[in-house]
């Protein structure tokens, strides 16, 4: 397996089915895995759960679409991680600076969750986007489910970095720094503000000039 799966992977039945139905509904979308977005050299590599039907999905950019990408990219513009504007299109021109994008679980699940079974199936993807990402020194998790698939792709126990906002921990050489998901439920409800996420962003760059 590569770190990048092939377009029509057709390793999770539930996914490929969901993928089939909406390209039978929305032919000119992306439908498929998300491949991972950013610099090959990174040092920081941002974990998602998994591409949004109407975001990733339909554009083929990680978090390009939705409601969550407009926080996540304005933060990483704000903090030095990208150049250029964002505009929701894969076009817009934005580049990332030392970070690379990259989802847990490369389809779009229904109702945004994946199984437990689609999570282990797409993770040797992620081990192996970790192996490739040479100059790597911080990982941001965005929520749970995220925090969790990238300890298990390293081969530890969730208890190696426990769940909570702004937790971080050393593990397999890198650290972890954990953050509630940039989704819309929790930013409109305040559960995570823009201050917040930009802090654990500015901790990633501190982390990383050490
Ligand atoms: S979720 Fe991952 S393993 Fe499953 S079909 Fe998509 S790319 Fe393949």
């Amino acid at each position: 397996m590569t770190a990048e799966p092939p377009r029509d992977c057709p390793l999770c039945p539930r996914l490929v089915a969901y993928r089939r139905e909406n390209q039978r509904q929305n032919p000119d979308w992306w439908n498929g895995p998300a491949p991972s977005f950013g610099d090959p050299q990174a040092r920081l590599l941002v974990t998602g759960l998994a591409p949004g039907r109407t975001g990733a999905n339909r554009t083929g950019r990680p978090f390009t679409g939705d409601g969550a990408g407009v926080i996540l990219y304005e933060t990483l513009l704000k903090t030095g991680f990208a150049t250029g504007a964002y505009d929701a299109r894969p076009d817009d021109g934005l580049t990332l600076v030392d970070c690379l994008i990259t989802n847990a679980v490369r389809c779009a699940p229904p109702g945004n969750k994946p199984l437990p079974v689609e999570e282990a199936t797409c993770r040797p993807f992620l081990v192996n986007r970790l192996a490739a990402l040479p100059r790597l020194k911080v990982i941001v998790t965005l929520g749970d489910v995220s925090r969790r698939n990238v300890l298990k792709a390293l081969g530890l126990p969730a208890s190696a970095a426990p769940p909570g906002h702004g937790v971080e921990a050393n593990v397999g050489g890198y650290t972890l720094l954990n953050s509630y998901h940039c989704s819309r439920l929790n930013t409109n409800t305040g559960r995570l503000t823009p201050a917040m996420f930009e802090a654990i962003f500015q901790r990633a760059r501190a982390i990383m000039d050490t």
